[in-house]
């Protein structure tokens, strides 16, 4: 099997995580966990969303997040943003980085953002003009790539091409293919993205899979196979979808750790302070969803 030389893990416990934690995380809590996560050697942390404070209440201290965090050099702050006026505000907070998401499946596009996939992937290339123009980097998230809640593998037809048209007419160079409601299986996983990551070489291609139907690791490795290098995880596998009916978290960051552990495919960060980390943050918010948390990583069990 094919294992990548280096790994790239991106953090987004912090917000797709925390943003479907029903009561409030204090700001201070927050900013200690992003702090923690910034010293265990993960290179990219997804602090928080800039989306309207009604729309997502926990995160509505966006601003608050990125000016008490303590920048670590080498670490990417991201910030997920809806539109432009979350674009502006990711800017003025000096985030690293804006991801925007757009959905491939039209039931999900109008439930989300009440707008056409396509209306949404112009919206998506205005912010991205924004953040060039400024200088930041920036990357579009597919969400429902695999498949949707609503429109089930129908929807899938159409995310290579959703993605040729964010490279090619948006200038997007880093696209992200989420498995928004943890419907993808590994044959789906590899055809989609090695299709893609054939076509678009010099494109940065992320997987964001949700772990709902325990298929997120799996899901992970037929990535490895098709060539993809970068993935999302969050800590102690908190999440879910709040427009994906019954979706777990992404993939827990510590399992797919302890994956990368036992293929020999490295990571920056360190297991152990990963899994310190997790234990902390599943005290923060009263639960976890993670196998390492409850069993220890493969290394630290004996024969
Ligand atoms: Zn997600």
């Amino acid at each position: 099997m094919h294992w990548p030389q280096r790994v790239h893990v991106c953090e987004v416990g912090p917000r797709d995580g925390f943003q479907n934690e029903g009561t409030f995380i204090p700001t201070s809590s927050k900013i200690q966990i992003i702090n923690m996560l910034s010293e265990t050697g993960i290179t990219e942390i997804q602090a928080s969303s800039f989306t309207h404070p009604k729309a997502i209440p926990q995160l509505r201290d966006a601003e608050e997040v990125f000016a008490g965090i303590e920048r670590r050099p080498g670490v990417t702050y991201s910030a997920l943003v809806p539109n432009e006026r979350g674009a502006e505000r990711a800017l003025r907070a000096a985030a690293d980085k804006v991801d925007v998401v757009v959905s491939v499946s039209r039931s999900h596009s109008i439930s989300n953002t009440k707008m056409e996939p396509e209306a949404a992937l112009e919206a998506a290339g205005r912010v991205a003009a924004l953040c060039r123009a400024a200088g930041v980097r920036t990357s579009v998230g597919l969400a429902t790539a695999f498949g949707c809640p609503f429109e089930g593998f129908a929807a899938t037809a159409n995310t290579v091409e959703f993605a040729r048209r964010a490279i090619e007419t948006h200038g997007f160079e880093e696209v992200a293919l989420a498995d928004t409601a943890g419907l993808a299986g590994p044959a789906m996983v590899y055809d989609i993205t090695s299709s893609l990551v054939e076509r678009f070489p010099r494109v940065r291609f992320r997987l964001h899979l949700h772990d709902t139907r325990r298929l997120g690791l799996a899901n992970v490795v037929a990535g490895m196979q098709a060539g993809v290098t970068e993935f999302d995880s969050s800590i102690a596998g908190l999440g879910g979808c709040p427009y994906a009916p019954g979706a777990t978290g992404n993939v827990a960051t510590e399992d797919l750790l302890n994956l990368l552990l036992l293929v020999g495919a490295p990571a920056s960060a360190d297991a152990g302070a990963v899994l310190a980390c997790a234990r902390k943050v599943s005290e923060v918010v009263g639960h976890f969803d993670s196998a390492v948390l409850r069993a220890g990583l493969s290394a630290s069990t004996g024969p």
